[in-house]
């Protein structure tokens, strides 16, 4: 590994090996993020995010991790953007805040974009951005030569890379499909790619997300028409949705509204943000009279309007998903609505795309979706595209990204059926690192990869702790558990244990029966480790110690038991030397009298009343909180107990609330 100031990796300086190594985007669709390195120079590829999965509780934006960047920042010279989408552009912001990028080139719509999004993180001096035309070519460090081929993709302004390195030309496609009448007119720069392949391409990277499809991706006008019809034979209102950033798709749809004579109304951040930065840069053509605030628009007849919006994923704070929902402001459905999903879902969001669709149609609207309609055709290359981009390159060797995996072994099969040896082809995962020479290519030894997952703030990292957390959580519920304990290692009151989400069949009695055998056991046999006398008259108590033995303890016995995973907080309470200790329940008449006031029986099962007494001398000092979030807190500092006469406590119902919003949105 490389360190910070600038000494180069030590395979670089022995052999003089191009290093390529993806840090986001293999395995997966998102977060696609590539490191060129020569010598002790570093160039950036693109830097995105990708959206959690199910089970990521309460995180919203999900990055590659960057310890190799930040270890290695000195030694970056700048980077380069293909286009706009999030899963190229989106990690920008966050990476500005933890390390400098010297300069950022790309087209202009993506940096247009990219230049909002730095400006709400406030980054803006941390870079500087230069826009390039196509068949630019700008120099990064004294390595690397860069030239930004023209390609059609769902975005405008997109582009291939031509990266002319010490040991050959690397093309790196960037997202692309072969679109012979794009939208816009700016045709893929085909010839271009032909005189590199002329040239000799030492490898090509190449876009795998549709690799498993045969036959070219139709191009994006093959939309229009179905749009066109759908559009004419509506009777009331239409409402589209579709990504803001298909930019193509969007300005067709602009194009209908002004032939049909119907005004649009947009809404939600990213149409409105996108439309006007695509206006503003020509990629979009149409009159200002055309857009109509959505308060006005009411006020025109439905046969005239036009609504676009945001929420084809449905993505729960879209503005189609509230309307879904029947609790957006503006927009209510109607039975004349027809509302269009011009977007297929991204695997993973399938259910909530269906869900959205179900309650659209239970309202009365008509809804026009899916793959037989026409509607949506995909950005990305589908295997004869792919095979044409390997004819015009003709590459010597060949890695295939941007896919999942079974997607990066479909096109290296596809590259071998055009004669690229299969010893040619790599297939490789995040973090892994492709050196190659002007006769070889190999992997290298791999550098930290993996997932910096961030919360609503974008500034609070969830590390695999808290999400680990959150996941048992949901899925186990949580146990507290409070116990006190004498400072001569004597349980001297009855734990008391409270369960929050779990389900299980156990008798409350049993787990606390189960709660006290873990205490004993612990201060049995693990005491003389966790209190050491250090000649005072009291000894040394390692409590987080104590509170972690019994948690896993329980933890054990629960699995074993119960086949239940809760988390479990043990609490300790701290009695002084010379309390009584308690003699344990078994011996113990039950205690019949009410449970403490407070108590929710309803929320979380407590123990019976009978065991939660304290003995006298333990009673007479006042009662710890055993709230779950009280409990975490004091898991850290137990002898700084908050202690008072309140047992349990609920969790208030607006955190439960947002949690449960959260974990929608995962
Ligand atoms: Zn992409
Ligand atoms: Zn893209």
């Amino acid at each position: 590994m490389t360190n910070s100031n600038g000494n180069s990796h030590s395979a670089a300086t022995k052999t003089p090996a191009l290093r390529v190594i993806p840090l986001g985007g293999l395995h997966e669709i998102g977060k696609n993020t590539c490191v060129f390195e020569y010598g002790d120079e570093l160039m950036l590829v693109d830097a995105g995010l990708a959206f959690p999965s199910d089970g990521m509780h309460g995180v919203n934006v999900v990055l590659p991790d960057t310890s190799y960047l930040r270890e290695n920042q000195k030694r970056i010279r700048g980077m380069i953007v293909t286009h706009g989408h999030e899963d190229h552009i989106g990690g920008i912001p966050h990476h500005l805040k933890n390390f400098n990028i010297p300069i950022i080139y790309g087209p202009r719509l993506a940096l247009s974009m990219l230049t909002g999004k730095m400006e709400e993180a406030g980054v803006m001096d941390r870079t500087k951005l230069q826009t390039v035309s196509p068949r630019e070519v700008v120099s990064i460090g004294q390595h690397f030569k860069v030239e930004f081929i023209r390609n059609t993709h769902s975005i405008a302004d997109s582009f291939s890379l031509a990266i002319t390195t010490p040991v050959g030309v690397v093309v790196f496609t960037g997202d692309y499909k072969f679109d012979h009448t794009p939208v816009d007119g700016e045709y893929f720069d085909i010839q271009r790619m032909a005189q590199y392949g002329e040239q000799g391409v030492l490898c090509l990277f190449s876009d795998s997300t549709n690799a498993e499809l045969p036959g070219f991706t139709p191009p994006e006008r093959a939309v229009f028409p179905n749009l066109d019809r759908h559009i004419a034979n509506a009777d009331g209102r239409v409402i589209i949705t579709t990504f803001a950033s298909s930019v193509h798709r969007v300005s067709m749809i602009l194009e209908l509204a002004l032939k049909h004579g119907r005004k649009v109304g947009l809404l939600g951040r990213s149409m409105l943000n996108v439309i006007a930065k695509a206006r503003e840069l020509g990629y979009i053509r149409c009159p200002d009279d055309l857009f109509v605030p959505i308060k006005q628009i009411r006020d025109l007849p439905d046969r005239e309007t036009l609504l676009l919006m945001t929420g084809s994923q449905g993505e729960p704070l879209a503005a189609l998903s509230r309307i879904s929902r029947g609790d957006h402001p503006q927009v209510q459905v109607k039975s004349s609505d027809t509302i269009i999903f011009s977007a297929s879902p991204i695997p993973g969001n399938t259910i909530s795309v269906v869900n959205t669709i179900d309650s659209l149609m239970m309202l009365g609207a008509k809804v026009v979706y899916g793959k037989g309609e026409g509607i949506h055709v995909s950005g990305h290359g589908s295997q004869e595209d792919e095979k044409l981009m390997l004819a015009l390159t003709r590459p010597r060797f060949f890695v295939p990204v941007h896919g999942e995996h079974r997607m990066l072994v479909a096109h290296s099969r596809t590259a071998q059926s055009m004669g690229v040896p299969a010893d040619h082809c790599l297939i490789i995962d995040n973090g892994d690192v492709v050196e190659l020479t002007p006769d070889g290519i190999r992997k290298g030894d791999p550098v930290k990869a993996g997932i910096e997952l961030l919360d609503a703030s974008r500034n609070g990292i969830v590390d695999a702790r808290v999400l680990k957390e959150r996941q048992q959580l949901a899925e186990d519920g949580v146990i507290t558990l409070l116990a006190a304990i004498s400072t001569d290692g004597l349980m001297v009151a009855p734990p008391r244990v409270n369960l929050r989400g779990v389900v299980t069949t156990a008798d409350p009695r049993k787990l606390s029966v189960w709660a006290e055998r873990e205490i004993g056991w612990v201060l049995e046999n693990r005491w003389n480790q966790l209190a050491r006398h250090t000649g005072g008259t009291t000894p040394d108590v390692d409590w987080v110690g104590v509170q972690r033995e019994v948690e896993l303890g329980l933890q054990r016995r629960l699995r074993r038991e119960l086949q239940v995973d809760p988390l479990i907080l043990c609490l300790v309470q701290p009695a002084p030397a010379g309390t009584p200790a308690y003699k344990g329940q078994v011996e113990q008449e039950p205690d019949t009298r009410p449970a403490p006031r407070g108590g929710r029986r309803e929320v979380g099962r407590e123990a019976p009343a009978g065991i939660q007494r304290l003995t006298p001398a333990a009673s007479s000092a006042p009662r710890p909180v055993a709230t779950p979030v009280a409990a975490a807190a004091a898991v850290q500092a137990p002898a700084a107990v908050a202690i008072q006469e309140a047992p349990v406590e609920a969790e208030p119902e607006g955190r439960a609330r947002r949690r449960r919003s959260a974990a929608v949105a995962g």
